[in-house]
């Protein structure tokens, strides 16, 4: 320990700095030398010493004004001030304004020894003082950030639970208010009534299946039981397939739809069940927002030989710039888009974002309101996506 303990001393009187200097050396202390006040502090701005003595009757700057610049530098410097008897009361002053002993000249080596390394004991528990309160702020900083972010997510949560239920009651009292009243035996309402009744209690309770099954599918990401299964697959052959399911849907509204596979693509490795639920969320979308006869196309592409770039493309209705802010949020809705409500569960796009996170990309939307949208999703493909 004491090879790293630097001292400094300063004493106008030579011999005293020679033989004290020599003296600490002999005990395996680093010594530097002051001859006058204006040195010493010149050497300790220089560089914080352990340790600092020093006369406190220097001709030139008082040993006070040592003490207080060896303290601003580095608060842990231990002081200590020697002393003749005629300024025991100087030196009792210095104690007061921090200073760590004084010693009587002429000068004990033994006692200053003594001295010395009960300053250098109380340094270290200083420093390890410090550096204990220093960790520990650091974990309360550390428990504070992860109480903040543990506070965000049971806010989500509960934001969550909210506007699940505020979703799930809405088609539950339409179901309940129309079976109430073709039920009710007062009632007299004709045959076509009737079934229009019928037909809004199946359109609510498929409705009703719908966002229970999208709620599932988001619990079990979030819950981490849907993985990641990729496998080798033809790409033109699974959109194929979209393209069958969707047609009927798309029918309803004289829609087209166009897939257009870009070259060097045909089997890919990649989970193809999550594909095609991404593909069929956003196509779904595609239909629901674009007015009858409208052009839907699906293009995919390797924007180089690992990532694979598909977009499907509509010229419906647009989303604004402040709604594509929120549209990939959970029950991301748009209040104002004369589709958005009641055709779907507002879970579309946030499952659709986290199947495309399984899979290491990222989905985004470029759109313009009144010209249409277009939904991009990136994917890393595990194995090379050429033929
Ligand atoms: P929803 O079940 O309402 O379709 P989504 O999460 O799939 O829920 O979509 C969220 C919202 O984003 C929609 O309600 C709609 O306002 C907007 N949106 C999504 N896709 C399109 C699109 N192709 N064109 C216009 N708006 C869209």
């Amino acid at each position: 320990m004491s090879s790293i303990t630097n001292i400094l001393v300063t004493d106008d009187e030579p011999a005293t700095l020679k033989t004290l200097s020599a003296a600490l050396e002999d005990m395996g202390y680093r010594v530097t030398t002051a001859a006058n006040g204006r040195e010493a502090l010149a050497l300790i701005k220089k560089q914080p010493r352990n340790v600092v003595i020093a006369d406190i009757k220097l001709p030139d700057i008082s040993g006070l004004e040592i003490l207080e610049a060896a303290k601003e530098l580095n608060p842990e410097t231990a002081v200590i001030m020697i002393t003749g008897h005629a300024s025991i009361e100087t030196a009792v002053n210095a104690i007061n304004e921090g200073a760590y002993a004084y010693i009587l000249k002429p000068v004990a080596m033994n006692e200053l020894d003594t001295i010395i390394r009960n300053a250098l004991r109380e340094q270290r528990l200083l420093i390890e003082n410090r550096e204990l309160v220093e960790s520990l702020q650091q974990s309360n900083r550390r428990l504070e950030e992860a109480n903040r972010a543990l506070e965000q997510v049971s806010q989500a949560k509960s934001d969550f639970m909210a506007k699940m239920s505020h979703e799930l009651r809405t088609p539950l009292n339409s179901i309940i208010g129309f079976s109430e009243v073709l039920l009710s035996k007062l009632s007299s309402i004709d045959h076509k009534t009737h079934n229009e009744f019928l037909n809004y209690i199946h359109v609510s309770a498929r409705h009703l299946l719908h966002l229970i099954n999208s709620i599932l599918d988001l619990s079990k990401i979030e819950s981490g039981k849907m993985t990641f299964e990729p496998s080798e697959f033809d790409l033109a052959v699974m959109l194929e397939g979209v393209k069958i399911t969707v047609l009927p849907m798309l029918a309803t509204k004289g829609q087209t739809l166009e897939t257009e596979i870009g070259e060097g693509i045909s089997s890919i490795f990649a989970d193809e069940a999550k594909m095609r639920q991404i593909f069929l969320n956003l196509i779904s979308n595609a239909h629901k927002f674009t007015r009858t006869r409208g052009k839907i196309r699906v293009i995919c592409r390797l924007e180089t030989p690992h990532l694979l770039h598909c977009s499907v493309i509509d010229n419906g209705i647009g989303i604004s710039p402040q709604d594509q802010l929120r549209i990939f949020e959970e029950f991301g809705q748009v209040k104002t888009s004369p589709n958005a409500r009641g055709q779907g569960a507002g879970l579309g796009l946030s499952i659709a974002k986290r199947l495309v996170e399984l899979h290491g990309g990222k989905i985004w939307v470029v759109s313009e309101v009144g010209h249409g949208s277009t939904f991009t999703f990136s994917i890393p493909l595990a194995k090379k996506g050429g033929a």
